[in-house]
């Protein structure tokens, strides 16, 4: 039986891996795939499981050798926060990480271009890597429609129009 992906990332996928110099293989689409599609920030664990559910023979240290794959081709980041496992991004635009200290849940957050924190001189910032720490929408008891603009599908739906473009 052939697995239908409701993703179509193949062509651009397979240009993106082969500059870097790595082959096209389900295996990097299928996690690839599980990264797009539910854009929580999923530990390695996570997309093991996730990915397992629509390509059952996949292994741990498959998925492990996928994910390097996508954050050296630039497809991927990590997230890491304290002593935490590990986590991966899709979204490789700059961007802050809220976390909420209630879910546990972490958001991308936009920042502005230049994030306005005064350096010291001779300090060169080249990238910013912040993470604010709060409560959700949800957890914050937020109003239905201001929790709906916080939706994370809808983030995911915009940001597959722009990520392999
Ligand atoms: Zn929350
Ligand atoms: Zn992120």
């Amino acid at each position: 039986m052939r697995r239908t992906a409701p993703i179509q990332l193949d062509p651009r996928l397979r240009e993106r891996l082969a500059k870097r110099g790595f082959r096209f293989t389900p295996q990097r689409e299928q996690v690839y795939v599980v990264l797009l599609r539910e854009r929580d920030h999923p530990t390695a664990e996570e997309v093991f499981i996730r990915a397992k559910h629509e390509m059952p023979e996949i292994s741990m240290a498959t998925v492990y050798n996928c994910l390097d794959a996508l954050v050296k081709c630039g497809l991927a980041r990590q997230v890491t926060l304290e002593r935490g496992a590990t986590r991966f991004c899709p979204n490789m635009r700059e961007h802050g990480h809220f976390y909420c200290d209630i879910c546990k849940g972490i958001f991308d957050v936009e920042l502005p271009a230049a994030p306005g924190i005064a350096l010291p001189a001779g300090y060169t910032a080249e990238r910013y890597d912040i993470a604010i720490h709060g409560r959700c929408p949800a957890c914050a008891g937020a109003k239905r429609n201001e929790a709906e603009s916080f939706d994370r599908a809808g983030r995911a739906k915009r940001f597959l129009d722009t990520a392999l473009s």
